[in-house]
């Protein structure tokens, strides 16, 4: 279909004066920002959000000090356990089937225990390719798996940040206190 006249935006590019086009009052008003966020950046007053981390760290991202309430984030996975202290997963495969990283291995097995048809004999959250959507958290029906708020995991290896059953488990422990999200 042509288009038509009507539709047609015409914008005239202003003229420069001789300054203007050597850009001299724009370096300068960039360089006067530069200059208020280097001074403003010290003392009492300062305007700065950049901390020392990991010596400092915002107390809105602390889980420890209660930051979770108002985080805005999703950190690592937990797998939770029942009342027994069993992995609270049946092995239902929704996760995995969901995760849109593909990044859940779960191999079912039959669950030794008389209130479940299944577990998972192994399972595994690669952390590196995870995308930190949340959509295992949705759409467990047993609320097994979790993002916790802790951000701060590293790994010297990718091997590392492949978290197996015990690993997840584990961080269920420590995050225990922590309500997710
Ligand atoms: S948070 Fe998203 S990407 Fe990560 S494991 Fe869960 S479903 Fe997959
Ligand atoms: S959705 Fe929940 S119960 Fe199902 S496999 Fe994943 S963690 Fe286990």
């Amino acid at each position: 279909m042509p288009i038509r006249d009507d539709d047609i935006i015409r914008i005239d590019v202003p003229e420069l004066n001789r300054l203007e086009s050597a850009f001299l009052p724009e370096i300068f008003r960039g360089f006067g920002t530069t200059f208020r966020h280097f001074f403003t950046s010290f003392g009492q007053g300062k305007t700065s959000r950049t901390i020392q981390y990991p010596e400092e760290r915002r107390e809105d991202y602390h889980p420890e000090d209660g930051g979770m309430e108002i985080r805005n984030f999703r950190g690592v996975h937990r797998l939770n356990r029942d009342e027994d202290g069993r992995v609270k997963c049946v092995a239902c495969m929704m996760c995995p089937t969901l995760c849109p990283a593909n990044c859940i291995h779960i191999e079912a097995a039959e669950s030794p225990w008389d209130d479940r048809e299944k577990y998972p004999k192994k399972f595994e959250i690669d952390e590196l390719r995870c995308i930190f959507c949340g959509m295992c958290e949705e759409a467990c029906p047993v609320d097994a798996i979790e993002l916790t708020p802790v951000y701060d995991v590293v790994g010297r290896s990718r091997q590392e940040m492949i978290f197996d059953k015990e690993k997840l488990l584990n961080v269920y422990d420590v995050t225990i206190e922590q309500k997710p999200m």
